[in-house]
Order: C-alpha cells, then structure tokens, then sequence
C-alpha cells in the first residue's frame, strides 16, 4: 500500500501542558486578551502537539479545538441553531458565534452539553431540524492540515464522521414529533465530499472520520445510513483515503458494513473491546483494508503490556490488508506527561503512560511491527519484565473474599423505615438539601492556604467549623427538617475521599478537559483501597454538636468514586469497587458511633458509567449495584440511607436504581416536572424519594407558587409520608443571594403543603 499509517494515534489533548488554552480562553472571554493572542496560543499548542507525536509514523490533525470536536464539526456545516442568528445572518465573528453557541448569550442559552460516549468529555449537542442549511462554512480542517505540512508533518485531517454527527444530535425545537436528525444524512454527506475534495487538493493522503456513535446499539436504518454516506464518499473521483474510526466499544454489525463501503481503513479499539481480534480473520472485508489496531488504552492511564500486545497483534497481520497501530481512543482523555509528576511514587509511577508515554509505546509497537523491528520487541519484552505491579493488601484482599449476600442485604424496609420514624420523629414531606452549600471565596482560599501550608491545621480547622456553623444557623432558621454540613472541606467529591484512602494516587498537572476550557484532575486509584482512619466523622459530629435536629452524614458512593478517577485495570471493576465500598461500609459505622442517624451516598455517577451496548448493562449493573449495598449494607435499621443521583433521564437504570434499596432517593426533577415519579412507582419503588423542586442549574430564583406547584405534582404521585422536599442538586455552585430566597420558599411551601390535603 503506497501510504501507510504506520504508528500513529487517533487525537491529542489540547488543552496544553500547562492548561494553556483553558487560559487563554478565560482571559479571552473576559475581554482581557484578543483573538490574535487566543490564535497564537492555540498555534503553540499545535505546534507542541505536532513535536510530541514526531516519533509517530503519521499524525491526526485538526484534533486541537478551542472548545468541542463537535461544535467544530456544527460550526463548519453552518449547522448554527437560529437563536444565535437573531437577524438571519452571523453577527460577530465566526469564533465569537462559535463561543456563543458552547456559552450562550445574554438572549440565547447554550447549545445542550451531553456526555461523549461513556467517558468524562462533554460535547455539544447538534440541534437539527427539517429546515436545518448545511454549507461548507469554513476551511478549518484544509487549514490546520497545510500548518502540518508547512512544518514537515504528515498529517491526517481528523473529524467527526457524518453520521455520527447527526446521530449525536437532537431534533432542533419545533421540529416535529419523531423527526429524526439522521433523515438529513444526504444533506450533510454532501458537504463532507466537498470537504473531501478540497483535502485532495490540500494533498492530504488521508482523512479520518470518527463514527464511533455505530459502538452503542444501531437500528437497520441507521447502518443503512452508514453504507448509504460511505459508499458515496468512496465513489468521489477526488477525495484522500478514508479511515473510519470506531472507538469505545465494539461496532458490532457495522463493521462488515463499513469494510464493504470501499473505504480504505478501519480503526478499531482493540482495548474497549478486546473480543474484536477474533473476528478480525472472518471478516473478509478486512483483507484490503488497512485495519489501524487501538492497541493503547486512550482513555486510562496504565502502561501497555507490549509483548502481549504484539502477540495478538501478530494473529491479525495475515487477515487485513495492512496493518497500523494507534491508541484505542484519541488521547484526549489522558494527561499530557508522566515525567513532570514528581510528587508520585516511584512505584506508581512506573506503571503510568500519559499521553507522552502512550505514543512513545505505540512508536514502538509500530517498529517492531516491522521486518526490522527485532531490537526493538526484545527491548519491549524486558520493558514488560520490568513492568511492576500492584502491592498487594492481604487483609483487603481477604476481607472482600470473604463479603457475603448477607452483607449486601439490609432488614426489610417495613422494619427499617418504623425504627427511622421512632429515632428520627419526621414530618410529612419532610425538607432537606443535597449537601453542598454555596462555596464562598472566603473558604476556596481557606482550603488553598491550607492545602499550601499557609494555614495550619488548627486554624484551618476552626475556619471549617466556623463555616459550618454557620450553615447549620442558617438551615435551622429556614426550618430545615434534616441538616447538613454544607461541605465546606470539599474541592471535589471524589478527591476529598481520593486523598486519604490509601491506594489512591493524585496528581500535579494530570488535568484533562471535561469540557470547554473546563478540566479535572481525577485521582488514580492505583492499589488495594483501606481506610486507616475516619475520613468524615469529626465534621459530622462537629455539626450535629450544633444542633438537635438530625444531621445528615454525607460520602460519595462507590461507583462514583471509580467513575471519576483512573481506576487500575489489573482486576476486574466490581473487585475494586469492592474495596472501596468496604471502606464506605467502615465510615458509616463510625459515623453511626458518632451519633449520625442519616447517612447520604452520592451516586452522582451511576448512569454515567453504563457501557455502550445494552447487552452488557446487566453485568456492570449487578457488580454497581453490590458495591453501593455493600457500602451501605452493615447500617443499623434505624441509620436512614439517602442516595442522591443527578439526572431524571433514568428509563435505563430505573431498576438499579430500586436495587440500591437505599431510604430515601434524591434526584433531579425541577426541569422535567417530576414525570420520573411515575417511572418509579411502575418499578414498585416504595421507598421515601425526594424529587428536586429547585433547579439548581439556573440562577434564577424561582417563586414559592412555582415550587408549590411542582410539591402540588409531586403528591399526586407519591403519598406524604414517603415525599422529601428538596433541591435537585448540591448548592455549591450557586450564590447564597440565590440560595437563600429559594430555600425560604421551599421550606414555606412544603409547611404549606403540610397543612392542606394532598389529594
Ligand atoms: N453531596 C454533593 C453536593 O451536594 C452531591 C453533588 C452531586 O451529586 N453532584 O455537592
Ligand atoms: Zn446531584
């Protein structure tokens, strides 16, 4: 084959090394910096990006983007919703309306934000409707392909692929009932191919096109849909070589449907899916195409095991027409280096890639793939030699093997929920919060000093308590029913707990986009979980001291833990999150012993980590689940669970979510009008739920009436003595002018409710 891909990966974080865009952004956005510097920025970017994929065979370009690939993608089929567009036409620049559409305007909100596959990148929803133009609105793509090739590279244009994209998107508003985005793949597929053509002249030898939307559950209509829009791309007389990509699962049957399309590569994530190298040799499509193996896991930070790797490798190379091999994924999801983090130990160290190291491996892979490559794969095997493992705790070990059904099982509800109203003496529609309240300036700096060394631990902890004090005051003056903390020791619910339980690892400059300039730094779970010591109880017992009425104790669940941290992948998930819970199960004990009658376990997570393909939800429903009952399992009868879950779309994990047989269940509801508590009482869910009457998302403060209103919809679905009265989410990224007024009205309007009939 005359152009090879070789070594190469699938995409690049862009956020820089140093958040170097998150910062220019920010600077640009408050006015403070000009679209020259942005663009200079952004350039020095792709220029460091281009120097640390130089040992790669070919490289993607056009993976920078200053905010979304897929608003890159919206903003260059002039795909903009109308609402951007008050007069017909583009009003600022074209990067000032792409801002707009990912930040809204001051008459537009933004465009909706959704997750990107199963990982923790956002990206902008696509809005389409019937009337919907698409035109080739911008040159982006041709551009950042010619800066390559100006600077010696061989560079292969990356996208979204055409498909994908509308099957990403929702139906623009007004669009009628069952339109579906997919019905305008003629309209957009055009535009790719002028896209095409224009890369040929550009001279790029080949073009990129992710659809890995074909790795979640496809109707016959939708692979239609693929071999209908990549049989015409491959018919264009001028046009690069087409490279499909399928990353984050399994594409399943649209794998034999793109290798019939003519297309001249496919890329598969050989991680996410391992299964696929078995089906590599019957997949005769495959024997002239040029299969790009995702051998390195793009989106977890383990060194690879090479010479495994290569093993498997070595059974494919007599079933496809060429051979590459590349990350799994686009690095993306990774952080930039692993040399820089010199607070890591050693031993930790030694078995984390970041995306430096991924493509350094996937180099690698690469040579000794070739004829000439022996070196190379000797060097690579006492690499693997050397390639240390997890320390083992015997006693974590032996106490998750030894976890029982019983464990896992709590009395009957009836039995628990008598001995919860004699110990906690409740009203109906009893009002509480989620947890966090509002974090004021006063205790970010608190934390930073502390974290710094600029305040010790005495004087940080009396400015803790003094905030929690505080909160406590206020929530009793509202007339809360059950009180919390507010949180004020957290940055993040996950880090708070990843930074004292052994077995957990953080970083320095581990950051990577969540989305926009947006960008988290998750902790990596790494070795065996314990919990040596309390990790909550003293803030607790602080803040029951403070008051009679009951505190709520506050943790975040276990699958939530493992969904926003790198987790180790030496064992299976439902095993770690085992060792996680059990520590969970030893901090409600000692929250018990401290006189906490209510425990709350955030499962903010527990849709998010549901795989792609629904065949294999129940498995990781069954080990999620557990874990979370483990956690809470050793609870006495009159110790209330809450679990709190962050989203009303819950169709897919309405049975889960009874599963956890937790007491009460918080979700969100403000916005969707409370039509989940149908859904939960058709699952015979009949356990105490409080659906959020406070959208928390918005900094509008809205009125008693609406909220009594949305109490008034609640108790037509839920009897009294089960409903809770609360807000859809933590406060702790709103005002106290907002929060204040609304938690006035809602505890005003659930006393209301009190006091007239329900139905
Ligand atoms: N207890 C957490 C808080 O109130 C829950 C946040 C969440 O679910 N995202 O902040
Ligand atoms: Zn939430």
């Amino acid at each position: 084959m005359s152009a090879p891909i070789g070594s190469t990966v699938l995409g690049y974080p862009r956020i820089g090394p140093r958040r170097e865009l998150k910062k220019a952004l920010e600077s640009y956005w408050a006015g403070t910096s000009s679209a020259e510097d942005l663009q200079a920025v952004a350039a020095e970017i792709r220029a460091g990006t281009r120097a640390d994929l130089a040992a790669l065979d070919s490289q993607p370009t056009g993976t920078f983007s200053f905010y979304d690939q897929v608003a890159d993608v919206t903003a260059l089929l002039d795909a903009v919703p109308p609402r951007f567009r008050p007069d017909g036409s583009r009003a600022g620049t074209a990067l000032d309306e792409y801002f707009a559409m990912a930040r809204g305007t001051a008459s537009a909100p933004p465009m909706e934000m959704t997750k990107w596959f199963d990982t923790n990148y956002h990206y902008l929803v696509p809005e389409i409707g019937p009337d919907t133009t698409f035109r080739l609105a911008g040159r982006t793509p041709v551009d950042l392909f010619r800066e390559a090739v100006d600077a010696g590279v061989r560079g292969r244009p990356a996208l979204v692929g055409p498909v994908s994209y509308l099957l990403l998107a929702k139906p623009a508003d007004g669009a009628r009932e069952g339109f579906a985005p997919l019905s305008r793949l003629d309209d957009v597929v055009a535009v790719y191919a002028e896209l095409l053509g224009e890369l040929a002249d550009a001279g790029a030898e080949w073009v990129q096109l992710d659809e890995s939307a074909f790795v979640q559950d496809r109707t016959e209509v939708e692979l239609e849909g693929l071999r209908r829009a990549y049989e015409r791309l491959a018919a264009l007389e001028r046009r690069p070589r087409i490279l499909t990509v399928f990353s984050y699962g399994d594409p399943a049957g649209a794998l034999d449907v793109i290798t019939r399309t003519g297309v001249e590569g496919v890329a598969l994530d050989l991680v996410t899916a391992p299964g696929l190298v078995d089906r590599v040799p019957s997949t005769t499509g495959l024997r002239d195409t040029t299969l790009v193996a995702g051998v390195v896991d793009g989106r977890n930070v383990w060194r690879a095991d090479l010479p495994r790797v290569l093993s498997r490798l070595a059974t494919v190379l007599g079933g496809v027409g060429d051979l590459a091999v590349s990350s799994s994924c686009s690095l993306l999801h990774v952080p930039y280096d692993v040399s820089v983090e010199d607070a890591l130990d050693d031993s930790v160290a030694a078995r984390l890639a970041f995306a430096r190291e991924k493509v350094a491996e996937v180099a690698l892979l690469g040579r000794a793939l070739t004829a000439d490559g022996s070196d190379d794969l000797r060097h690579a095997v006492s690499a693997e030699t050397a390639l240390p493992r997890a320390e083992v705790d015997r006693a974590v070990r032996d106490r998750v093997r030894e976890v029982e059904a019983a464990d896992r099982t709590r009395s009957a509800y009836d039995v628990r929920r008598k001995a919860q109203a004699d110990r906690l003496g409740l009203p109906d529609l009893a009002t509480t919060t989620i947890g966090s309240f509002p974090q004021t300036p006063d205790v970010r700096r608190a934390r930073a000093d502390f974290a710094a060394g600029r305040l010790d631990e005495a004087d940080y902890t009396v400015r803790m308590q003094a905030e929690i004090e505080r909160v406590v005051r206020l929530q009793e003056d509202l007339g809360l029913d059950v009180l919390v903390h507010g949180e004020p020791e957290r940055n993040d619910m996950v880090q708070y707990f990843a930074d004292t339980l052994p077995g957990f690892a953080t970083t320095r400059l581990g950051w990577v986009q969540s989305y926009g300039s947006r960008c988290v730094r998750p902790p990596i779970l790494h070795g065996d979980v314990s919990r040596p010591q309390p990790m909550t109880v003293e803030w607790a017992r602080y803040a029951q001291s403070l008051t009679a009425r009951p505190m709520k104790g506050m943790l975040t669940g276990p699958v939530t833990i493992l969904a926003w941290s790198f987790v180790r992948d030496d064992q299976p998930l439902g095993e770690t999150a085992d060792q996680v819970a059990l520590a969970l199960r030893d901090e409600i004990a000692d929250l018990e012993a401290a006189g906490i009658g209510i425990v709350q376990v955030d499962e903010a997570a527990l849709r998010e980590l549901l795989p792609p393909r629904r065949s294999e939800w129940g498995a990781y429903l069954d080990w999620a689940v557990g874990s979370f009952r483990l956690a809470t399992g050793g609870a006495a009868d009159e110790t209330q669970i809450h679990t709190h879950l962050c989203y009303s779309e819950f169709g897919d994990v309405i049975d889960a979510i009874d599963g956890l047989d937790a007491d009460v269940t918080t979700i969100e509801a403000a916005r969707s009008r409370m039509e989940i508590l149908a859904d939960l009482a058709e699952v015979g869910y009949s356990r105490g739920v409080g659906p959020g009457v406070y959208d928390i998302h918005s900094p509008r403060v809205p009125t008693r009436d609406e909220i009594a209103e949305l109490i008034a919809e609640a108790r037509r679905a839920v009897p009294d003595d089960r409903l809770w009265i609360n807000p859809d989410c933590g406060l702790k990224t709103r005002g106290y002018a907002e929060v204040e007024p609304t938690l006035r009205a809602m505890v005003d309007a659930a006393v209301d409710a009190r006091s007239s009939s329900g139905r």
